[in-house]
């Protein structure tokens, strides 16, 4: 890509910020975090990820009058490829940059936005994500989760799963049924709740992984302030895929570094095992490195392009068809279109780097027997085509938004 000379001056900034500050105390948390490994080094991150805030360094795409950094799409692509390729530790307040600061800007009171948006800016405080119950995944319009009003408060009783990070999270963006009796998308709210209260519980939920990043909660009689619904009280539907929607964005070329890191690191070792001489495995290694191309290509022409893509993320039965304040001037199926390349590619990688280890890949080596890298990325990417919306819902919107195939039927 060719950089004006701002931007190419922006690069070499961020380049030797990076290089200068991942030393010392930092040094060690190179290639720390992600997903799958949310465990490793959690206390230093959250300390290195204050210090990128203390340097201007964090909600680099928000307003300046919001306390972001209003960089352009092309700055913001270039800090997050810098960051993937200094080998930078997984960030652990993505949820609230990512997710809720963008919603609060667009849909918060002026006090919700100054009660909450510094505090996401400094890394003050964490977020979690209460969308996902027992009954309602995919078909998210079927949330079950209760609150209703008693004087300043709202009280909610239920269930989520699946909450990713809701053991370090100080809040969560809950969900809710807010007006008793309602079906479906409507009567619902997004409510901004204390995690840290008598009324919540949280158990972790053990992957395959052997690790526990994501959670059941428990809501029995949690309380949060009557002042604390995100947009209208019954308009959570409208709220919640508006906050699908901004899910990934520039994030996705930093994603991208990361996943050419681990094609060289699988490709470095199939020279080592033997097995790039295996004609298979060279052609699988070789479509692995098309894959990428044609991800980065796709990536380029839409989301940094003038058609921004819109909700990937799960949308329910009354979802994929309509389109939320969070469109784009596209299909809104770009979003989709990315979502299933990225996630069959990097479950593929995972599968073809069991191929690579050949035998070795079924055994653990040394007490304690922890996976190695290539073990956890292989289980931890089974996860990667239902997070952020199932490879069915992702089909199920392109055939509709992007082929104008009929509506899929609704209960
Ligand atoms: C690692 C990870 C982290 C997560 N973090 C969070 C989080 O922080 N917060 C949160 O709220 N949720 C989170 N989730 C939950 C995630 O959003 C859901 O798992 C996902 O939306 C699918 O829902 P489900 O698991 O209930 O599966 P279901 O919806 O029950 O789906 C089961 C199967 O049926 C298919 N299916 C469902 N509906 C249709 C349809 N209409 N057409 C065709 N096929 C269909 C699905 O594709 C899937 O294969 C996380 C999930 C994972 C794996």
């Amino acid at each position: 890509m060719d950089l004006s000379p701002q931007d190419a001056e922006f690069r070499d900034q961020v380049r030797s910020w990076l290089a200068k500050n991942l030393a010392g105390r930092f040094a060690g948390l190179r290639g720390a975090g992600g997903p799958g490994r949310e465990h490793e080094s959690f206390d230093e991150r959250l300390a290195w990820n204050r210090h990128l805030a203390a340097a201007g360094l964090t909600c680099l795409g928000w307003p300046v009058a919001h306390g972001g950094r209003g960089l352009s799409l092309s700055q913001q692509m270039i800090f997050h490829e810098e960051y993937a390729r200094a080998d930078a530790p997984a960030r652990v307040s993505h949820i609230g940059e990512e997710l809720l600061g963008p919603t609060v800007i667009a849909f918060g009171t002026d006090a919700q936005r100054r009660r909450f948006l510094p505090n996401i800016v400094t890394v003050s405080e964490l977020w979690c994500q209460g969308f996902s119950e027992p009954g309602a995944g995919s078909d998210l319009a079927s949330v079950a989760t209760a609150a209703r009003l008693d004087g300043n408060y709202w009280v909610i009783t239920g269930q989520k799963t699946w909450t990713s990070l809701a053991h370090v999270a100080d809040w969560c963006f809950v969900l809710a049924r807010t007006q008793a009796g309602s079906r479906r998308s409507s009567g619902l709210s997004m409510l901004l709740v204390p995690m840290r209260q008598d009324g919540i519980t949280v158990r972790p939920i053990r992957q395959m992984t052997g690790t526990s990043e994501f959670n059941e909660v428990y809501f029995d009689g949690a309380r949060t302030e009557a002042s604390l619904v995100l947009g209208e009280a019954g308009d959570g539907w409208r709220v919640a895929r508006f906050l699908l929607g901004v899910e990934r964005g520039t994030a996705t070329f930093g994603q991208q570094i990361g996943f050419r890191r681990e094609l060289d690191g699988l490709i470095a070792l199939a020279r080592q095992t033997g097995a790039a001489a295996n004609p298979l495995l060279r052609d699988k290694i070789a479509r692995a490195w098309i894959g990428l191309e044609v991800m980065r290509a796709y990536a380029l022409d839409t989301v940094a392009g003038p058609d921004a893509p819109v909700a990937a993320g799960a949308a329910g039965s009354d979802g994929p068809g309509s389109s939320g304040p969070g469109s784009g001037g596209g299909t809104g199926a770009e979003a989709s279109v990315l979502k299933l390349l990225w996630a069959n590619w990097h479950r593929g990688l995972g599968e073809l780097a069991m191929e690579v280890q050949g035998a070795a890949s079924m055994v653990a080596d040394d007490a304690p027997y922890d996976l190695d890298s290539w073990q956890r990325m292989f289980l931890f990417s089974r996860a990667d085509t239902i997070y952020g919306g199932s490879n069915e819902i992702q089909r199920g919107i392109i055939a509709e938004r992007a082929l104008g195939l009929p509506r899929q039927a609704r209960a």
